[in-house]
């Protein structure tokens, strides 16, 4: 068979799939995916069944399927969080069109649901427990920044004073003082917003990890970040349909989803040019992105039928970057 290699282990780029289930109260369960698993495999059938393009196939350097637990996500992530405190930088994202569960990979269903934590939450804990156990080598202090970016414009989440060149930094010491931080910018997200989760899937949400390590016995230093992504819903919108506000937020997600296709489509391929300033998603991932950087781009995928040309269209972009 000849599969779309979506993702090799080449460089610093890895793309894993994650197909979320179908939910509860969901009474039609037609799925197009037909998911083998194995090696990364994914097959997505047309439902139509009509044309030469019946059968769709894809690899990735993982599928998780729709039973799949945080916790598994999160083994198969751990491992680059934690390159963070050896000097690397490092970008998770999650793509996909709204209700695929981006949402719910990043952050998890709800904050007080600690079995049902996302990767930004348990990557803070596990980074914590790393850095306290070892306090006696190395000194480590840890800041975070939490920004969205709607319609191009940076909105700092974690202070009031509206569209900033740089963000506000916090020192945290604990996972409870995340768990605070992220609640005031949850609230933040969500002041203004008629409907939070209307607006959430029409911005980028960043959450920063800073972190910097002192050798108590060397006094050397060691930098490193870590950038969790919640992106904006990469749904295509039918011009036709929408006009005024909703036209301009489509047009500025597309221009911004293109754009980070573009970075890392030129830094996996090597491009000597990578074309950072198209977006302010891009301009504020600059130094993330490339160089001793790890990427790693969660494809979120709706099982339903109805959805097949969003997961094309998912898949394809994927396919992409690689
Ligand atoms: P997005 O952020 O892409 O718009 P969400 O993360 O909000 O999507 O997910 C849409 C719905 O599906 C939410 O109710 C969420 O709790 C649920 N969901 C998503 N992924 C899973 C999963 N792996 N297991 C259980 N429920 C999920
Ligand atoms: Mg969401």
């Amino acid at each position: 068979r000849l599969y779309n290699e979506v993702q090799e282990l080449k460089g610093n780029i890895r793309v894993y799939c994650r197909i979320r289930p179908f939910l509860k109260g969901q009474n039609k369960k037609e799925t197009s995916i037909e998911y083998t698993g194995e090696n990364g495999e994914l097959v997505v059938a047309n439902p139509l069944k009509q044309g030469k393009d019946t059968h769709r196939f894809f690899k990735f350097n993982k599928v998780f399927g729709p039973s799949s637990t945080q916790e598994e996500v999160f083994l198969d992530t751990q491992p680059l969080i934690r390159s963070l405190l050896d000097g690397y930088n490092v970008c998770i994202f999650a793509y996909g069109q709204t209700g695929s569960g981006k949402t719910y990979t990043m952050s998890g269903p709800s904050i007080n649901s600690e079995e049902h934590w996302g990767v930004n939450y348990r990557a803070l804990n596990d980074l914590f427990h790393l850095t306290q156990s070892s306090q006696d080598t190395v000194m480590y202090e840890v800041g975070v920044q939490m920004v969205e970016i709607y319609n191009e414009q940076v909105r700092d989440l974690l202070s009031d004073d509206g569209p900033i060149p740089d963000a506000s930094m916090h020192c945290v010491r604990s996972t409870d003082d995340v768990l605070e931080l992220m609640n005031i910018g949850l609230m933040n997200r969500a002041v203004g917003a008629t409907a939070l989760n209307e607006k959430s899937s029409r911005s980028h949400s960043v959450l920063s990890v800073h972190v910097r390590g002192v050798d108590v016995k060397t006094d050397s230093e060691l930098r490193g970040s870590l950038h969790l992504v919640d992106l904006a819903g990469s749904e295509r919108i039918d011009r036709s349909e929408v006009t005024g506000d909703r036209l301009k937020e489509a047009q500025h997600i597309n221009k911004s989803l293109s754009a980070l296709g573009d970075v890392i489509f030129a830094l996996a391929h090597k491009n000597p040019h990578v074309p950072y300033r198209n977006s302010k998603l891009t301009q504020v991932l600059q130094n993330s992105l490339g160089g001793q950087a790890k990427t790693l781009m969660f494809v979120q995928i709706n099982p339903d039928e109805d959805s097949y040309a969003e997961t094309v269209s998912t898949l394809k972009f994927a396919e992409r970057v690689s």
